[in-house]
């Protein structure tokens, strides 16, 4: 458990679950941001993202307008009454954020990999009182996330969120920031009290996959969304793979279906047998594991009075290409199948380094 002081968001707007922000990935004329936004607000949406800051992967693309998105973002909010947010990257944005009255601001995905530019953040925004949300790190390092998020806290900042927007990984993947739930998942278990936006837009990197990310946040139970919306999103200057027009977003929104996340009465019975029959089986796959493990360790001892080497590939490739046909067979995802034998593997590798190098270990 980490133990961060955290106070509720916008409490003088009285959000209803999920919250939402909208608007463009970049402020890029006066114009586009202004009639965004009062777009946004005519479906009631009452936080408006914009980048002027943007950090580009790749030099000689567009990296954003600069300060004078600021006054842009101040007109939205006296005309429409939203409130406006902002991508800070180091004490200069913060400064030049909190002077135009941004009402609240983020830490994007590669600088709060830098605990440096973090901590130079944090200083800047003592003594300020608005909200203050840390997107994950780049690469799923979650006490990374967590170190960034205890930082900001550090500073005095306790009206403060999460974004998820998934993890990059190497070469081809549906996604285009991989969302690997389990790590927000794990960060709400370990920050019980900590709102966790989704952001689907960097996660998804296209439209279409846009709605079934935004309704699995919803059925993981997350507290708000974040969507890039832009009034011509084909012409948009960054991101334009990505960003939805304001009447597809509120008809995303429309379509959510939000679940309850208490469990009623009616159905306890039933899913309290389900449950106990979970528990039974989970309990007999320990006792199977730490069998397992013990004939691995058999094996550890066999393979040092041998003198032979831990890793036999041709005996792993033969693990698992018959463990995947076997689950395959009983009805289990390949997937699956291949992530649990990797992990037995990796585990039954780590306790026979442990019993082969005892003396180097002493
Ligand atoms: C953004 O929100 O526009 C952005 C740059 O996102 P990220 O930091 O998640 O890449
Ligand atoms: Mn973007």
């Amino acid at each position: 458990m980490s133990n961060l002081n955290i106070a509720p968001l916008f409490t003088d707007l009285e959000l209803k679950r999920p919250i939402i922000m909208a608007g463009p990935c970049s402020a890029e004329t006066e114009i586009q941001t202004l009639e965004t936004a009062r777009l946004l607000a005519m479906m009631g949406i009452r936080l408006f993202r914009a980048g002027i800051w943007k950090p580009r992967t790749r030099p000689g693309t567009f990296e954003g307008v600069g300060v004078k998105g600021l006054m842009w973002l101040k007109k939205v909010r006296n005309e429409t009454g939203m409130r406006t947010g902002v991508e800070v990257a180091n004490a200069l944005h913060v400064h030049e954020a909190l002077q135009h009255e941004i009402d609240f601001v983020w830490i994007g995905a590669r600088t709060s990999a830098n605990p440096f530019a973090v901590q130079e953040i944090a200083d800047a925004l003592r003594g300020a009182d608005i909200p203050v949300f840390v997107k994950n790190p780049v690469n799923p390092d979650l006490e990374l996330w967590i170190g960034a998020l205890e930082r900001i806290n550090g500073a005095g900042i306790t009206q403060l969120g999460a974004i998820h927007r998934g993890f990059s990984t190497y070469g081809i993947s549906e996604y285009r920031n991989h969302p690997q739930w389990q790590i927000p998942i794990e960060l709400h278990r370990r920050i019980p009290a900590l709102p966790i936006i989704i952001d689907p837009s960097h996660i998804g990197g296209k439209r279409k996959l846009l709605p079934a990310i935004c309704q699995e946040a919803m059925d993981l139970n997350f507290d708000g969304l974040i969507i890039e919306v832009h009034i011509n999103p084909e012409e948009a200057w960054s991101d334009a793979g990505q960003q939805v027009t304001p009447v597809e977003v509120a008809a995303l929104l429309n379509r959510l279906i939000l679940r309850n996340p208490e469990i009623k009465n009616i159905l306890g019975n039933e899913l309290d047998e389900l449950r106990r029959q979970i528990d039974i089986i989970d309990n007999q796959l320990l006792d199977i594991l730490s069998e397992r493990m013990k004939i691995s360790d058999a094996i550890g001892r066999y393979k040092q009075r041998n003198n032979i080497t831990i890793l036999q590939s041709r005996r792993y490739n033969e693990i698992m290409n018959n463990r995947i046909c076997q689950a395959t067979a009983k009805g289990l995802n390949p997937d699956f199948t291949t992530g649990i034998f990797e992990s037995i593997h990796e585990e039954s590798i780590n306790r026979q380094n442990i019993i082969m190098n005892s003396e180097l270990n002493d």
